[in-house]
């Protein structure tokens, strides 16, 4: 097979740059300096220039090499992107180094408890003070705002024309006297996301990315790259250390983060990982004798199934892009495609574990590991968290009835459902309270 060139210059930069020795700053320095931690922005702004699909490439390939990828979290995957495509040059210079070194780390401050699926009803008030924006509202599902430095905001500048068309986006600064973030435990036990109260927050015109009362055009630039990182196809091989001041990662050992050589980490939260699933419960399986359970090996390969299918749709799309065709609908049906993934695992994993599936640790670390011992079921953490965290890419990112609905009308050209929201202004509208 021909060696890909864009992984061989890779590999050769990796063999002469990676010491696991090195700080997470140190490291994600280098990275970020060279193009290689968001090789799919241009060559002018921190990147190599490449399509979306060689970057994935590169983001594997830096894995399996054993060394530690880009920042994880929101910054390279939804504000650089952004930034890219809407910033000034004066923004590009001062948020994007920041993103793709790690060293400031971002959370999306979009959902609000009345406005999530209908994103554009958000009721966060942005009012202008001279040079500056005052803001007041909620916000919630915050994942990672209690590690963000900065949060990509929507605010609503302007309440007396249709809702499309009064919102404005920013970069706000997160540490500061009118932002409160309130973690929410999950049943995984994690505190993945907040609720966010910002309550006279201020945030400088010069943070205002787009124009104003125009962040919706801006929105639909991050929500596009959120859904094409969140299919069954999606990217993986995101760092497991956090960006930013807050999360205490930076000045740890980068090798301390990094996977082995040559090994591909299944993880339950959805992604490319979840295909890493599929060999851990045929392992277990085979280990514990519940292979020879013929509705197991139906289901083991129900999952095979899907995940090649998958494969080839992700295939498919890269084809398609190679020859310059935008295949349109590639982030909804690989969104759906995730979410039947998802739930065979949820049901399948526990069948395989047995009873001890019921058993979690809400501690992580050694804690999850001496449960799996006492239970010999190695796979065990990575079996419940999947359970536990089963619902969650079924939502984010645009539920599944949301992406059927987006299918419905751009594919089958079935009418849209009947609104009059798109020509009544803002403060007409029916409500739930305004805080
Ligand atoms: C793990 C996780 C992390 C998240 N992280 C973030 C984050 O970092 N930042 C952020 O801003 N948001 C985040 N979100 C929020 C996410 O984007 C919203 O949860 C999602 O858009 C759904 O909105 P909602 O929760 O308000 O549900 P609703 O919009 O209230 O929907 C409730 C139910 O009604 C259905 N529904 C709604 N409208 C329609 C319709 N028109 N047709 C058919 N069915 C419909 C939905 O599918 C759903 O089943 C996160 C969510 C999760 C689960």
């Amino acid at each position: 097979m021909a060696t890909d060139p864009i992984i061989t210059e890779l590999n050769t930069w990796l063999e002469e740059n990676w010491d696991p020795d090195l700080t997470v700053e140190q490291w994600w320095d280098r990275l970020g300096s060279s193009g290689w931690a968001a090789p799919a922005w241009p060559t002018e702004w921190f990147g190599k220039g490449l399509s979306r699909d060689e970057a994935v490439g590169v983001a594997r390939a830096v894995s399996a090499f054993g060394a530690l990828g880009a920042p994880g979290g929101l910054g390279v995957q939804l504000a650089g992107p952004t930034i890219v495509t809407h910033g000034t040059d004066d923004q590009k210079r001062r948020f994007l180094p920041g993103i793709v070194k790690g060293t400031e780390g971002w959370c999306q401050l979009f959902s609000e408890p009345g406005a999530g699926s209908d994103l554009a009803g958000l009721q966060t008030r942005g009012e202008r003070d001279g040079d500056e924006w005052i803001v007041t509202g909620q916000k919630v599902w915050t994942s990672t705002g209690h590690y963000a430095d900065l949060g990509m905001l929507l605010a609503r500048t302007n309440p007396d024309v249709p809702k499309h068309k009064g919102i404005s986006y920013f970069g706000i600064a997160m540490s500061q006297p009118g932002i409160e973030v309130r973690p929410l435990r999950e049943m995984t036990g994690r505190a993945l996301f907040n609720e966010v109260f910002l309550t006279e927050a201020r945030v400088h015109d010069d943070a205002r990315i787009g124009g104003v009362n125009d962040g919706w055009a801006v929105a639909n630039t991050t929500l596009a790259n959120e859904r094409s990182g969140l299919g069954a196809g999606g990217s993986g091989g995101a760092a497991a250390a956090l960006p930013g001041t807050k999360a205490g990662h930076l000045r740890r050992r980068a090798g301390d983060f990094a996977n082995p050589k040559g090994s591909a980490r299944a993880s339950a939260g959805g992604g490319a990982g979840i295909a890493g699933l599929y060999p851990l419960l045929v392992d277990t399986a085979r280990n514990n004798g519940k292979i020879a359970d013929a509705t197991v090996r139906q289901d083991l390969m129900h999952l095979y199934t899907l995940n090649e299918i998958a494969r080839f749709t992700s295939a498919r799309v890269a084809g398609a892009r190679a020859v310059g065709k935008t295949p349109g609908l590639d982030g909804s049906t690989a969104k759906l495609a995730m979410s039947r993934i998802v739930r065979l695992v949820r049901d399948l994993g526990p069948r395989i574990v047995g009873p001890a599936a019921t058993l979690h640790s809400y501690a992580d670390g050694p804690a999850k590991v001496a449960l799996a011992e006492a239970a010999h079921i190695s796979a065990l953490p990575i079996v419940t968290e999947a359970v536990l965290f089963a619902p969650a890419p079924t939502i984010y990112g645009g539920s599944d009835e949301i992406q059927r609905n987006i299918v419905g009308e751009r594919v089958l050209g079935l009418p849209k459902e009947p609104s009059n929201d798109r020509d009544l202004s803002f403060k007409d509208l029916p409500k739930n309270a305004v805080r």
